[in-house]
């Protein structure tokens, strides 16, 4: 894999830094681990656009230069799309891919096709914070830098916990922690901690979960009346279908919330058997083997057979129920 340098090649000056719509604790960790390393190491003019995101990420150095320019009309040299599967989910300065005159992107996410002139696609990294250490000199990281990175392997290995952990993982993250940064502050208060009220809406949605297919699959439904109850907005709501996962016996989880009259932001998750990536494509989404994403129309009735339709065929594929 070529490394960063070879991304910036000449007469590249102003760059911008791109994350997807809803951004997670990987995109944040790594749109900012990208921004922090070209600040630290290199002259250029450099700029990060990112929606609106948890609170518990802003301890991360520049946070505060977050959608610094205002002007619409910037055109950049280089426009670096990260942690984002499609260019229809580029989120806050996603006008800026278009007039670009060059663009990259760095994911991990299998169903990226790559729409960029410059790809950098890993899909067996956990996180996209892991495909981009790859891309920096590990000597050129500072503490900052180490401390976005860890945020965003984190996140998106679950603590470590995800069959998508390598060693090299490991490695990685501990390459990281020489760097001097609080990894168990960071695990604490970015990953575990959170507001009574998102405490509230993850008891709720788990109240409410109802098992399908002998408990080998289960689903929880939060309607936009329940998120305005709870005073949470959706960036809230991450980390429940994990919660669901985790139930004994489940082998795919759905978690849907209220987007709009008849509209799902769906969520799919599995343990073994199931790619969910594959059922997220069929209706337009995408992500990865077990955990992916996509929007659905209708009734939650309509949204769960289908579903389940599509998870059933691939679990009797494999001689599964
Ligand atoms: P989520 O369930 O939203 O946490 O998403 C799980 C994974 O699927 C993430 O890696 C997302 O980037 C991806 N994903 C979610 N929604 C979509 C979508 N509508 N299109 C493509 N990928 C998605
Ligand atoms: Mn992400
Ligand atoms: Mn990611």
């Amino acid at each position: 894999m070529k490394k960063i340098d070879e991304i910036l090649t000449e007469n590249i000056n102003s760059i911008a830094i791109v994350g997807h719509v809803r951004p997670d604790g990987d995109c944040v960790g790594s749109c900012m681990g990208l921004y922090n390393y070209l600040k630290d190491n290199y002259t250029l003019d450099v700029d990060v656009y990112l929606d609106d995101f948890a609170h518990s990420l802003s301890f991360m150095r520049y946070s505060d230069e977050i959608n610094k320019n205002t002007d619409p009309s910037k055109q950049y040299d280089l426009v670096i799309a990260v942690d984002c599967s499609d260019r229809n989910r580029l989120g806050k300065g996603n006008e800026f891919f278009e007039t670009a005159k060059k663009t990259a992107c760095i994911d991990h996410h299998i169903s990226n096709a790559g729409y960029s002139e410059v790809n950098h696609i890993r899909p067996n990294a956990c996180a996209s914070g892991e495909v981009l250490y790859e891309l920096f000199d590990a000597d050129k990281i500072s503490k900052e830098t180490a401390e976005c990175l860890y945020t965003a392997i984190i996140h998106d290995s679950g603590v470590f916990q995800y069959s998508s952990v390598t060693q090299r993982t490991m490695e990685i993250a501990g390459t990281l922690m020489g760097k001097g940064i609080d990894f168990s502050n960071i695990v604490a208060k970015t990953f575990y901690e959170k507001s009574y009220h998102r405490n509230q809406i993850l008891g709720r949605a788990l109240l409410e979960s109802i098992r399908l297919m002998n408990g080998k699959c289960i689903f929880s439904v939060i309607s936009a009346s329940n998120m305005e109850f709870y005073r949470v907005k959706p960036k809230d709501l991450d980390g429940i279908v994990e919660n669901l996962r985790n139930t004994e016996g489940v082998e795919v989880a759905i978690f849907l919330y209220e987007t709009g009259a008849q509209e799902y932001k769906v969520s799919l998750r599995s343990k073994d058997i199931v790619d969910v990536s594959k059922v997220a494509a069929y209706y337009g989404g995408g992500g990865h083997v077990k955990a992916a994403g996509c929007t659905m129309h209708g009734s939650v009735y309509d949204v769960i057979n289908n579903l389940t339709s599509h998870i059933e065929q691939q679990m009797l594929a494999v001689g599964e129920e």
